[in-house]
């Protein structure tokens, strides 16, 4: 999967996603990572991206024309790189604005976004947000919202979408981290999932249950399945 994203703060990316899983995804060529400083497409000597709000009020609002010339570069390149390359699914991105009147991230969603796209261009707001018109005119496909508060940046909500679609690649995680059985996975009916053990035994006088020690499979399903919340 390529994931482009369009931000004013491309350093905050560094870490949280070139470490670990996230990194081996990139190494192994599951995933691939785009950054664009969105101040690069600013406007006039200043490079300004941002205005103040028709209507008055606090804060900056990032201008409709700098973001449109962002998306439409990025879309172009891509589609220019993409040319000429087999490909399995649409060649057009689809593009996310992270925002917190979009719709809430759940898994279910996810994993939509994981086995349908193959292509993600993220936008990044910052201050009051972005012009409306960017998406009333079409350029955007959907905004996705990752919780009920308010962070100061699109950035945090991008990487949590990029971690938990990522998850969902085929080959990138192993064996041993298969996201099939795990929490509101439709294998465990969207639920939360049971609670995990490792040695010792005994911890403090705190005992591993019973049940997962005498290796009958069918009995530890059982309990497993009882244990989901
Ligand atoms: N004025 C906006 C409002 O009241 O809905 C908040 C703007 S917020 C300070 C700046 C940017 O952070 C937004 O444009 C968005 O990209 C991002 N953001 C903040 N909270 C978010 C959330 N819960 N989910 C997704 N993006 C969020």
């Amino acid at each position: 999967m390529r994931i482009d994203v369009i931000t004013l703060f491309p350093g905050m990316f560094t870490g949280p996603l070139t470490e670990s899983i996230l990194q081996r995804a990139q190494d192994d060529g599951h995933l691939e990572l785009n950054f664009h400083d969105l101040r690069e497409f600013g406007i006039g000597s200043y490079r300004q991206v941002d205005d103040s709000p028709y209507g008055g009020g606090a804060g900056m609002v990032l201008k409709a024309d700098v973001i449109v010339a962002a998306l439409e570069r990025v879309e172009l390149e891509g589609e220019k790189r993409k040319k000429g390359k087999k490909r399995e699914k649409g060649l057009k991105p689809h593009r996310i604005y992270l925002s917190p009147r979009g719709e809430r991230l759940e898994q279910s969603k996810v994993e939509q976004i994981a086995d349908k796209h193959e292509w993600l261009i993220l936008l990044c707001g910052h201050y009051e947000g972005i012009d409306q018109r960017v998406i009333d005119g079409g350029w955007i496909d959907e905004e996705i919202s990752i919780g009920d508060y308010v962070l100061t940046g699109g950035e945090l909500p991008a990487m949590v979408l990029i971690d938990a679609v990522a998850r969902h690649i085929p080959g990138v995680l192993g064996k041993e981290e298969s996201a099939v059985e795990e929490s509101f996975s439709e294998a465990l009916d969207r639920k939360k999932e049971y609670p995990h053990y490792t040695r010792p035994e005994d911890f403090q006088g705190l005992k591993v249950p019973e049940v997962l020690l005498n290796g009958n499979h069918a009995e530890i399903d059982k309990w497993r399945s009882s244990q989901l919340s």
